[in-house]
Parts: C-alpha cells; structure tokens; sequence
C-alpha cells in the first residue's frame, strides 16, 4: 500500500486541505478500481465500508493476491467536511458557490471524438489504451485551459485525474432513508448486474444521461459518446464501469452493514480479476435494472409536516397512499401517491416540507410522462 497526500488550493491564508490517497496493486499490472466516499460529505456509510474493505485490501496486497490496481479515496471532498451550520454538517452543497458537490465534473466526451477518431483501428484492447491516454491528456489541458481554479473546481479535477483511466469507478453516496441502491449507464447493464446483486441492491436505475454531469458519468460518457459517434467504424468496448452506490441512508453507519458490504465489494474485485481468489457464487439478483426516467419523484403540494405511512425500501402501488402533508394552520391534509407501481427505494429524511418539495423515490419499471432533462432533481 502506498499513501499519498494531494495537496488541494489553498483555500485562503492560514488554511490548508489535502485529499487523502492509498493505493493497492501495481499501476498497469492489471484492470483498475477506483472507490472514493463521502463526496457529498456527510454520506458516512461509505467512508466506513472503505474502512473495512482497506483491511481485507492490506491482507490480500500481503499475500501477493492484488492481481489490478486499487485506488482508494476514503474521503472525498475536505471542503465540505468543515462546513457546518446550526450545529449540522452540510456536505451536498458548496456554501461559497451553492454547486452541489457531486455534479459539474468535466465531460471530456466531445473533444475526445476529435482527438482519437483518426488514432483508432481494429484492436478493440489497443483502441482502450489510445483512448484512455487521450482522456489522461485531455484533462490535464481542460484543468490548463480553465485558468484560475476555485477551491471546488480544484477538487473536482483532482478527483477526476485518480479516476479517468480506471475500469471500475464506484462513488459511495447514501441517501436520506433508503434501501441499497445504485446508479449507471444504460451501456454499463447489464455489465453491472453482478455488481448489483452481489451487493444485494433493491434498485438499480440506468440512464446514460441523467443531467449536470455527476462523477460516476464523467468516466461512462465518453465511452457512451464515442461509441455512438465512432462504434460504426470501430471495436470500442465500454471500458469503464462507473457506477453511484447508495449505501442505504445517512444513518445506517453501523458495522454490521459495512463489514458485510466491504466484503461483498471484495468478491466484486475478485470477480472482476483484480484481487486472486475465488469470489463463490453471485447472490440471487434483488432486482433487475430499471429506467431512472421511470422513477416518480413523489413532491409535496403544499408546505407543512410529513406523516409517512411506507417505509423506505417497500414496493407499492400507483395511487397507493404513501402518506399525507398537514398543514395545521389551515387544516389541509393532502395525501399523496406514486404515479407507478415500484419500489419506493427512498425517502426525505426530515419531516417538514415546502411546496414542491420531494418526499419520497419510487422506482417503476417504465418512463414517466414529463420526466426528461435532469433526471436526479425532484421533478
Ligand atoms: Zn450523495
């Protein structure tokens, strides 16, 4: 293993960041993961299965197992680790910019096209090498090209730079109360099926798209894109499986969860011929894919408090009452419903809401009307 300390700008006078780096394996020995938790920084639950899974990472690197490259980022984004208001850590959003900390990474994809499409041949593992050369090039120009660097731009590129050549790219996020879920590309399934059921997801929801570049698509995107431009003319694999866990929600920091998910992304390694060994059999798939336009993002009409009468990580119905919003000023009780039958994988956390505001997540098997565009906003 071998540590490594990034420097991050700093942020002003008297005040230093750095990003936290171990690495296990041997740099193009063969396939690489990348993991990083807690980028929206009070998303706990994966700063501690990393914990773990560095434990079983340190056995299998002593044993001479480590058959890839594992970088491990245990904890993503020191901006949002100090920012605290009323006595609560907020780590989705940037205080000075309001940017959410998990979208605006850089989408190389456009430029790529330009600069391979009269590099690549016949060889689909030599078209890999060529392309991922080229997206280690191109975002050191991008950072170049920006000029003056915020603290959050700084912090995305440097993340973006561990990660833009690995073959496995898993973000660890968590929700408000939720059940195991995760996000990625429609071209990445079902690649990632045995990533899903080996970690017992109840949800898995694809787009190639969803809106405002989150990390997991600037890493799946430009293979997406390149495919879609060059595919005609050339092999080009999807090289990289990224992917956006939801390790449950903000509460679930418990060891029980962690060991058990820490060593079920082990035997995903192994499977995937980073880590020697034998994985065993791949658990019974919970669920299978579904669209993340299919998802009801279920909102409020009204202003008021949240009486739930589901929990999260139950299936139910369209038009089943979820709940009802009160407001006692004025007496308005207003249910509300799922417009789809599906797996209400998520719910807010706090219990009071403004009008528009999302209450819970249901996963349904097919699109929705209107729901287009940006598809990880409320609506
Ligand atoms: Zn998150």
């Amino acid at each position: 293993m071998q540590q490594q300390q990034i420097d991050l700008i700093r942020p002003q006078m008297g005040t230093r960041r750095a990003l936290t780096v171990r690495r296990y394996g041997k740099p193009g020995t063969g396939p690489k993961a990348y993991f990083q938790a807690a980028l929206h920084a009070d998303e706990l639950p994966g700063v501690l299965v990393l914990h773990h899974l560095e434990k079983l990472l340190l056995m299998a690197e002593e044993k001479g197992d480590l058959t890839g490259e594992v970088v491990i980022v245990p904890f993503a984004n020191p901006i949002g680790f100090t920012q605290y208001v009323d006595m609560k850590p907020l780590g989705r959003f940037d205080m000075r910019t309001g940017q959410n900390f998990n979208r605006h990474y850089p989408d190389l994809s456009d430029d790529l096209v330009k600069t391979v499409a009269d590099k690549l041949g016949n060889d689909a593992g030599q078209n890999v090498k060529i392309i991922r050369a080229e997206l280690r090039r191109l975002i050191a120009e991008r950072r170049e090209n920006t000029g003056s660097l915020t603290d959050l731009q700084d912090l995305r590129f440097k993340l973006a730079e561990l990660a833009i050549d690995a073959d496995l790219v898993l973000d660890l996020h968590c929700d408000w109360q939720a059940a195991m879920h995760l996000y990625t590309s429609d071209s990445s399934w079902p690649d990632a099926a045995d990533l899903s059921a080996q970690i017992g997801c109840e949800a898995a929801l694809i787009a190639e798209e969803s809106g405002d570049n989150p990390f997991d698509e600037a890493f799946s995107l430009p293979w997406v894109v390149l495919r879609r431009e060059l595919g005609d003319r050339f092999p080009i694999p999807m090289a990289t499986l990224a992917t956006t866990i939801e390790l449950r929600g903000e509460q679930d920091v418990y060891d029980h969860y962690a060991i058990e998910d820490a060593a079920n992304m082990f035997r995903f390694l192994q499977r995937r011929g980073i880590i020697a060994g034998d994985p065993g059999p791949l658990p019974a798939a919970k669920c299978d894919a579904t669209p993340l336009s299919g998802v009801d993002r279920v909102t409020a009409t009204h202003g008021g408090m949240i009486v739930f009468a589901v929990d999260a990580g139950c299936y139910v119905t369209a038009g089943q009452e979820l709940g009802y919003v009160l407001d006692v000023e004025t007496g308005d009780k207003t249910p509300f419903f799922s417009r789809t039958s599906g797996f209400l994988y998520a719910r807010v956390g706090g219990r009071l809401v403004v009008p528009g505001g999302l209450l819970c997540s249901v996963a349904g098997p097919e699109p929705l009307p209107g729901r287009v565009g940006n598809l990880l906003t409320a609506r």
